[in-house]
């Protein structure tokens, strides 16, 4: 090896042992200076050094292991040393200790646990080796003891980390829940246990909240997480210890019943809803929620486990279609629904390009007047195979799937242009206006009022003609955003209805911030104009209400679903302003309508 710099190493000194005396004096002093040596080194060693004779007891140790232990060396001394080891490590070391005395090993190496004299145990590994006399009899054994603590701990926390990482892979951090990856995986093993034979089943109940959204979106998200922190809790205590609670996203809960059947697993799913129903203390706030459950049931072992969650999801959706805090338990037929609606998904996709979509138009009659002030254009779908298909069956089904937005384009491009055609044709309607359906979705679109922009000037349309209908749903989503929304849409002078008034939640404080410019009035309750003698005093009631709500407000009324002369005099008597419905006419496709303009009626 080639050095660059500095003066060459000193050659190491070498030991070099030296001869024994044969001279009785000299050898005695030798022995001395061997024997302080081997003292020094023993005595000095880092690492703990314990003599023992044949029998076991310990006869020696060093500084470093007396350290380790905290006995004194006369205390020591003699002490078998089982009595220093944990009580559980002798069924290992004394065996290793015996093949040492009889010669069959030569030494042993374990790792073990001394028993300190305060009581603490302290983790160690230990090499112990035979020294035998010239005649080769074994005469003591010698122990090297090496402290591992250091090491223990850094295992400890490594296995703790491990722990602590897969805990997090495996749940839900707001809830502490198990999270889907874990739901899945207890799943499977439950489906397998499913016994046709022996009856033993497995349910999956998929819960989720009513109005979730409107709790986190009203009262903020940290509220709305202490919501779903007390329903996990809750949820936790209406099941067994064997069950599985798993927050599977947002609002939404699986609860996995291990060995059950149908009927039990109806029967937890209603008293989850009984939990559910009293009210939450939400960081002072006293808030209430319900929960639509859906229920599968899994019997066979070759059942999917991803089907089982898939059916139970489905039958939530219709617990949820029927209305708040409902359950339901999947059956075939829902699943044939479910195909039946993917199919219409599919055709919905193509029926824009097709031109299969029409608008009908329905008039809204002044009841000063008698004559028709505006018109409804309401979508229709002339399905090829199925024949004509109500909005109320593909809008929802629109909406899901995001194809509400070009649909919503085509019905407000249709309406403009139908109406630009109507004027020019017509010039005493002059004053004619129609409105649109808009749905939640669309009135999310940031590129709504834009497009609305665009038609009013391609038509050369004044915007007073042109009216939106909205519900209060719509609204609710996202209010700050939507009334930001509807703000705009009244300083382009774009008028807003509000539709199906009273049917949603209705929050009326809130309406006096909304920029409307009518309220429709649902039908149910005109209907219940008729009804039974409570039924009718109940109905005229709300409506009287809700036309003084609108005069307070200083908007018009419409009444929807107006059938017959007695529910139109009943509005009249009331001060309701417009109606609407199949007494007047139905909505009637564009030809009909544009004649019902000409004719111009009286009612
Ligand atoms: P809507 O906006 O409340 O429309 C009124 C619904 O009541 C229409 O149903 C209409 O045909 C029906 N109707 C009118 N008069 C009477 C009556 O005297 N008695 C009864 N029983 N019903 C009457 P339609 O056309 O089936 O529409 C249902 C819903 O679908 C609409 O309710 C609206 O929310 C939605 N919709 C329709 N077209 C569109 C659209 O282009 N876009 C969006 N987003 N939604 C639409
Ligand atoms: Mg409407
Ligand atoms: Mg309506």
């Amino acid at each position: 090896m080639t050095r660059l710099h500095g003066p060459a190493p000193e050659a190491p000194e070498l030991f070099i042992p030296p001869a024994v005396p044969t001279d009785p004096g000299e050898l005695l002093l030798f022995l001395r200076t061997q024997e302080e040596w081997f003292r020094a080194v023993f005595e000095g060693a880092a690492m703990g050094i314990g003599i023992v004779n044949m029998e076991g007891r310990f006869i020696e140790a060093n500084a470093a292991f007396l350290r380790m232990v905290g006995y004194d060396l006369d205390e020591v001394r003699e002490m078998p040393f089982t009595s220093l080891n944990h009580p559980d490590d002798n069924a290992r070391n004394v065996p290793l200790f015996r093949q040492l005395v009889a010669g069959k090993l030569s030494h042993y190496q374990m790792e073990k646990r001394y028993r300190c004299k305060d009581g603490s145990f302290l983790p160690v590994r230990l090499t112990t080796s035979v020294v035998r006399d010239a005649a080769g009899q074994p005469r003591f054994c010698v122990a090297m003891v090496e402290d591992i603590t250091e090491r223990h701990r850094a295992e400890a926390e490594r296995r703790e980390l491990e722990e602590r990482l897969r805990h997090s892979a495996l749940h839900d951090p707001l809830t502490g829940l198990p999270n889907r990856v874990l739901l899945m995986e207890r799943l499977a093993a439950a489906v397998e246990r499913c016994d046709e034979e022996e009856g033993v089943a497995c349910a999956v109940l998929f819960l989720d909240l009513d109005r979730f959204k409107v709790i986190n979106d009203s009262l903020g998200h940290f509220v709305g997480d202490q919501l779903l922190c007390s329903v996990a809790n809750r949820l936790r205590e209406c099941v067994r210890g064997t069950d599985t609670v798993a927050r599977f996203g947002g609002d939404e809960f699986v609860i996995l019943l291990d060995g059950t059947d149908a009927s039990q697993a109806v029967a937890v799913a209603g008293r989850i809803q009984r939990e559910l129903a009293a009210p939450f203390d939400l960081d002072g706030y006293e808030a209430f929620t319900t929960a639509s459950i859906g229920v599968a049931l899994a019997e066979r072992p070759d059942e999917r486990p991803e089907h089982l969650l898939r059916n139970a999801d489905m039958a939530m959706y219709r617990a949820k279609g029927a209305g708040m805090a409902q359950c339901a338990v999947f059956d075939r037929s829902m699943h044939a629904a479910a195909l039946e609606r993917l199919q219409l998904e599919t055709d919905l996709r193509h029926a824009l390009q097709r031109g299969e979509l029409r608008l009908h138009y329905q008039p809204l009659v002044h009841l000063g007047t008698g004559r028709v002030a505006a018109l409804e254009a309401l979508a229709r779908w002339e399905h090829p195979e199925q024949g004509m298909i109500s909005p109320a069956r593909f809008i929802p089904v629109a909406e899901d799937t995001g194809m509400i937005l070009p649909l919503g384009s085509w019905v407000l491009a249709e309406a403009a242009r139908q109406l630009a055609e109507w004027r020019a044709e017509i010039p005493e309607v002059d004053a004619l206006e129609v409105s649109v359906n808009v749905s939640p979705k669309q009135l999310r679109d940031p590129g709504l009022v834009e497009e609305i922009r665009a038609l009013l000037e391609e038509h050369a349309l004044p915007p007073r003609c042109l009216k939106l209908e909205l519900t209060e749903s719509s609204m609710l989503d996202d209010p700050a955003a939507s009334a930001a929304l509807l703000h705009r849409l009244k300083g382009m002078e774009v008028e807003l209805y509000l539709d199906d008034f009273g049917t949603g939640y209705s929050s009326l404080s809130y309406l006096h911030q909304l920029p409307l410019n009518a309220i429709k009035i649902d039908r149910s309750f005109i209907h219940g104009l008729e009804g039974s003698p409570s039924e009718r005093q109940g109905n005229t009631e709300i409506v009287r209400t809700i036309v003084t709500l609108a005069r307070s407000l200083e908007v018009p009324v419409v009444a929807e679903g107006v059938e017959t002369p007695e529910q139109l005099a009943a509005l009249r008597e009331l001060g309701c302003d417009y109606g609407q419905g199949y007494l007047f006419s139905r909505p009637v496709e564009s030809g009909a309508a544009r004649d019902l303009l000409l004719a111009d009626p009286r009612w």
